[in-house]
This record gives C-alpha cells, sequence and structure tokens, in this order.
C-alpha cells in the first residue's frame, strides 16, 4: 500500500495498469501518480515558504511598531 496524494491514507492498490485509491476513489497511472506526488510536495513547499515569508513579515513589523513605539 502507498500513500494516496488526494486523501492522505495508505489506500493506494497497485491494480495493474492503475493506482486505486480504496478511500477516495482515485485512479492513475504509475507515472501521473509520480507527477501529482511531485506537484504536491511542490505545493507543500511554496505553501511553507508563504507561511515563512508571512513570520518574517510579521516579526518586521512588530519590530518596527516596538521601534515606533519606543520614541513617543
Ligand atoms: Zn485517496
Amino acid at each position: 500500500m502507498r500513500e494516496c496524494p488526494e486523501c492522505g491514507f495508505f489506500t493506494l492498490k497497485w491494480e495493474s495498469p492503475f493506482y486505486v485509491c480504496s478511500k477516495c476513489g482515485l485512479t492513475l497511472r504509475r507515472h501521473e501518480l509520480n507527477e501529482l506526488i511531485s506537484r504536491k510536495k511542490r505545493e507543500r513547499l511554496e505553501r511553507d515558504l508563504q507561511e515563512e515569508g508571512k513570520e518574517k513579515y510579521k516579526r518586521q513589523r512588530e519590530y518596527l511598531d516596538w521601534y515606533m513605539g519606543k520614541g513617543s
């Protein structure tokens, strides 16, 4: 069993020539599955980077607020 990239459960079964998910019904050929997995990975990475960017921005704002507040 492999992890289904769609629902995240280890319900993906090889039924030649397809991978079939018994949970959500996803049916993919081997290369399609690999494509989907790498796409999902990329999406997750981009989301992480966005979150990181937001954190950085928040920290900068906090510092600025602190800095501005200090002057008055
Ligand atoms: Zn699934």
